[in-house]
């Protein structure tokens, strides 16, 4: 049978936390994650460290590389 498909709209703490959640519940369903966002997940509240010099756009980074592929679901930026 097919794999039932789940969407999530944006990248952000509670997309990529329902993510998470799903496949703690054990779901194998295919997921897509889609983002307006060209960029990789980051932390929004961290932002002004960056325009601030103190952190650079790499340390704000939700997830480490290779994250979505572990979770087995696809990040679709700028969409
Ligand atoms: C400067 C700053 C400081 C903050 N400080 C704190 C703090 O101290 N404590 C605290 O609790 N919270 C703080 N926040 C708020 C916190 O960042 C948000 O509450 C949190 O990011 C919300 O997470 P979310 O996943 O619900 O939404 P968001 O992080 O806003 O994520 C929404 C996602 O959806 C995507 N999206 C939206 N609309 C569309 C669309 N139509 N199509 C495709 N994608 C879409 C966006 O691109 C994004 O990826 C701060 C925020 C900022 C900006």
């Amino acid at each position: 049978m097919a794999k039932r498909k789940q969407i999530i709209v944006g990248s952000g703490t509670a997309a990529l936390n329902s993510l998470r959640q799903i496949r703690k519940a054990g779901c194998d369903d295919e997921v897509k994650l889609f983002t307006m966002e060209e960029h990789d997940p980051y932390s929004p509240m961290s932002l002004p460290y960056v325009l601030l010099g103190k952190l650079t756009a790499g340390q704000i980074r939700m997830v480490p590389d290779g994250f979505f592929d572990e979770m087995d679901a696809t990040l679709i930026k700028g969409r």
